[in-house]
């Protein structure tokens, strides 16, 4: 224990019925359970003889939604029975073939098209329907803005472009979230948050982008556009977080599904099991999914183009790592080329001197880094130089009330608000994320109030 190196430690029982006690062991057991082993039963199955780019973003999503999915071959009794449904619905049937819950089986479809059939669609809202608050984006900010959202009694609609959980929803384990001891699966985490707010109400939307933001009149209602869709609301929270710079490869970028993932991928990580897997990527999310493959592979490699982790990486990770004895770090090192014949089989890397060299590989995984996701929004929101939302103070001063700065989480748009890592100036953590969620809500409420004392007659 002096050296660090404990899995798991918990005080001693307080009694014979000691809950605590009992539940952190369940909760632990349950956590391992969850990372480790695939599910034992499915509510989801997909059948597909070949590993494939598409089937691996289908796992992917299912896995981030906490949805437990079987792949079968077309030869195993329940692929054959999926099959012989999809016949009998009259249903063409090409892999990969999905049987999700109860409905008919849906040959190669888009996430967005899986994501409507199993957790319905925008259009269901009606023409005439008007939110009280629009989130944009399902990770920790728009989660908490949900939740806080929904239980007040706001009516509350999250519109998601992938699945529910952000880039926390892709971490293998948040350690530092408060309130977590032995920390927690973002996915959990989500799922957890997720099923909170739609227990007070909150509407969710996954796998649906929003493509535009029309600002209404003063006091009249926000225009969000989707895919042959709009939504409207008296305000928003923009929570679309950002997402990763790519490695601009093209040999890596074709075989991104097919052993080169973006992020750390939890479903992918089982597939590495025995073999060598590369690690892009020095801060914390690379050291984390380090730790996480270091389950699975039989060696992991960080590579950085640092001298060290010193300057990038918290200091307990850094620590964990180098008690790893599966996980080495080599500094100076980039990803040059890579290939295969179906999937990832190699990568070249480039060493301090310059040097190439050809190596094995089971598994590429990427984490360099991030932009915000702000293409969506209209110019009329203000941004910083490096596209992140402006907000209070640091919103130009030709929009403030004289010499009143807009609410702290407000963008330059009345009853538009930012929260979480696509706010100018935020501090890219979970807690601090989902704390600003929350801390929006109480100035759409105002704002929303406002509205409500001086109508603004409509235009
Ligand atoms: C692998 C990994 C591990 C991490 N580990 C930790 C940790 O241990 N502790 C910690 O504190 N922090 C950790 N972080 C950072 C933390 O996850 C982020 O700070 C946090 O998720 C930010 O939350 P957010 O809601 O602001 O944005 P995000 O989590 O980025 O969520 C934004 C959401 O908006 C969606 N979106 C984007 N554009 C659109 C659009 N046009 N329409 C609809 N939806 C859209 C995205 O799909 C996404 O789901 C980690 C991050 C990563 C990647």
């Amino acid at each position: 224990m002096s050296t660090g190196r404990v899995d798991l430690s918990l005080v001693i029982p307080r009694g014979v019925r000691d809950e605590e006690f009992h539940n952190a062991i369940t909760e632990s057991l349950s956590d391992w359970g969850w990372t480790t082993g695939g599910p034992v039963v499915d509510v989801v199955q997909i059948v597909a003889d070949d590993e494939t780019a598409e089937l691996g973003a289908l796992r992917d999503f299912l896995d981030r939604m906490g949805i437990p999915t079987r792949v079968y071959p077309s030869t195993h009794p329940a692929g054959k029975d999926v099959v012989a449904r999809a016949i009998s619905a009259g249903r063409p049937v090409e892999q990969p073939l999905v049987a999700a819950f109860d409905h008919d089986p849906i040959s190669r479809p888009s996430i967005g098209k899986l994501g409507r059939v199993m957790f319905g669609d925008p259009d269901a809202l009606g023409d005439g329907y008007v939110a009280d608050l629009a989130v944009i984006g399902a990770g920790p900010a728009g989660l908490a803005a949900a939740v806080y959202g929904a239980s007040e009694g706001l009516s509350t609609v999250v519109l998601e472009s992938e699945a529910i959980g952000g880039q926390a929803g892709t971490s293998s384990m948040i350690r530092n979230y408060l309130g977590f001891p032995r920390g927690i699966s973002g996915m959990r985490l989500a799922q957890r948050a997720r099923f909170q707010a739609s227990r007070f109400g909150a509407r969710f939307f996954a796998a649906r982008p929003v493509e535009g933001l029309v600002p209404g009149l003063p006091g009249e209602p926000h225009t969000i556009r989707l895919e042959g869709f709009e939504v409207r609301a008296r305000s928003v929270v923009i929570a679309s977080g950002v997402s990763y710079r790519r490695l601009g490869v093209p040999a890596i970028e074709d075989l991104v599904g097919l052993g080169v993932n973006y992020g750390a991928a939890m479903s992918a990580a089982r597939s590495c099991a025995g073999t060598d897997v590369f690690v892009v990527g020095g801060g914390n999310s690379a050291g984390q999914a380090a730790m996480h493959l270091s389950r699975f592979a039989r060696s992991v490699s960080i590579l950085i183009r640092r001298e060290s982790l010193h300057e990038t990486m918290s200091d307990y990770l850094i620590r964990e790592i180098e008690a790893n004895p599966r996980i080495v770090v080599r500094p100076r090192t980039e990803v040059v080329d890579g290939g295969g014949g179906t999937r990832l089989e190699w990568l070249k890397l480039k060493g301090p001197d310059g040097e190439l060299t050809k190596v094995h590989a089971g598994g590429l995984f990427l984490l360099l880094g991030a932009k915000p996701c702000v293409d969506w929004i209209p110019d009329v929101v203000g941004l910083d130089e490096r596209g992140f939302v402006l907000t209070g103070r640091d919103v130009p001063p030709e929009h403030w009330d004289g010499d009143v700065p807009p609410a702290a989480l407000a963008t330059t748009v009345p009853g538009v608000f930012a929260a979480g890592d696509v706010r100018s100036g935020s501090m890219k953590r979970v807690a601090s994320a989902s704390g600003e969620g929350a801390a929006a809500v109480p100035l759409v409420h105002a704002y929303l109030d406002a509205c409500a004392a001086e109508p603004v007659p409509s235009a």
